[in-house]
């Protein structure tokens, strides 16, 4: 309930201050023409056109000063001063070479601000606590998933598309909990904290954003393997709406594996899962479990390691 109504009443004040929008847009403009940048859909480069929108994600982070912050995507900067005036340093990742050009004039202005030019799914990144970012939509599940497994952070406040936001944070039994959903809470608990109309960005897209909040996960559920966990989401998830024991049958049948096994995986989840719950239904503790017999089953050799 708290969550739903923190969404609605995002950026009244943003919404309010015409004025100020419009002249960011207008200095945004002033940039593009100055920096001879073209935005690119492909690139994700919509930029934010509300300073109180900007210092409204930022405060979301809660900064204390002392944090060392990633920034993926730093565009001409807004985010980007207003973190470095917050936080002990910002790295700030950017593959516009016209864009990394704005940005050391904005970090001339700091004196901790670094910047890295290149492609964020494969520059080295930083150690960090904190990552912050308006991402490029054109990435947003590649990225999220290198910052999962590749980084010790403590909490990441990151925009998406309105759309992509709703399927990290979806409960079972909706139609958007999906692979996605499950292979990202996985690894961190995900929470909507601020919706963002398409209007608080120049050019204007097509969709709306929202800003979720993520804190990786200490205490689990986690997989006895983690790659047992990913394999198997990955071949049963392809039919979110069959029943498990469906699922299970026809991932095994295409792995040329007994499907008949599907009855003594059930067997050994007895008072966990039946087979008969949708997939759509089924929660993490749940799906932890039932990779977990998979790797009991890998363990006695009855199902071939997929891991070699
Ligand atoms: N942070 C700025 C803002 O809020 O106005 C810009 C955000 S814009 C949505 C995304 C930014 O990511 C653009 O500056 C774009 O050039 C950059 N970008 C796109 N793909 C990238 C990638 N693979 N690696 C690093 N930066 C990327």
């Amino acid at each position: 309930m708290k969550k739903k109504r923190i969404i609605e009443t995002v950026h009244q004040d943003a919404r309010m201050s015409i004025t100020q929008v419009s002249s960011l847009s207008d200095d945004i403009r002033r940039l593009l023409k100055r920096y001879n940048v073209r935005p690119k859909k492909k690139r994700g480069q919509s930029f934010l056109s509300s300073h109180s929108m900007a210092k409204d994600i930022v405060d979301l982070a809660e900064l204390s000063g002392q944090e060392e912050v990633l920034e993926i995507g730093g565009g001409f900067g807004v985010l980007t001063q207003r973190i470095a005036e917050k936080a002990r340093h910002v790295h700030v990742i950017e593959i516009d070479p016209s864009l990394v050009k704005a940005l050391r004039d904005v970090a001339k202005d700091f004196n901790n601000v670094s910047i890295i030019e290149g492609d964020a799914l494969t520059v080295d990144l930083p150690r960090v606590s904190t990552i912050i970012s308006n991402l490029p939509y054109s990435i947003s599940s590649e990225i999220t998933f290198r910052i999962l497994k590749e980084m010790e952070f403590e909490v990441a406040i990151l925009m998406y598309q309105k759309e992509f936001a709703s399927r990290l944070v979806a409960n079972p039994g909706t139609s958007e909990y999906s692979r996605l959903t499950i292979n990202v809470q996985y690894y961190a608990e995900v929470e909507e904290i601020l919706g963002v109309p398409a209007d608080m960005f120049y050019p204007v897209p097509a969709v709306d954003s929202t800003v979720v909040r993520m804190v990786p996960r200490s205490k689990g559920p986690f997989a006895r393997d983690e790659s047992v966990f990913h394999w198997m989401i990955g071949g049963i998830y392809p039919y979110p709406n069959k029943n498990l024991r469906k699922a299970l049958r026809i991932w095994f049948r295409n792995l040329r594996i007994d499907k008949n096994l599907s009855d003594e995986v059930l067997k050994r989840l007895e008072g966990v899962l039946k087979g008969d719950e949708r997939l759509r239904s089924i929660n993490l503790n749940e799906l932890v479990s039932l990779a977990d017999v998979l790797l009991e089953l890998i363990e006695i050799r009855t199902i071939t390691d997929p891991r070699v």
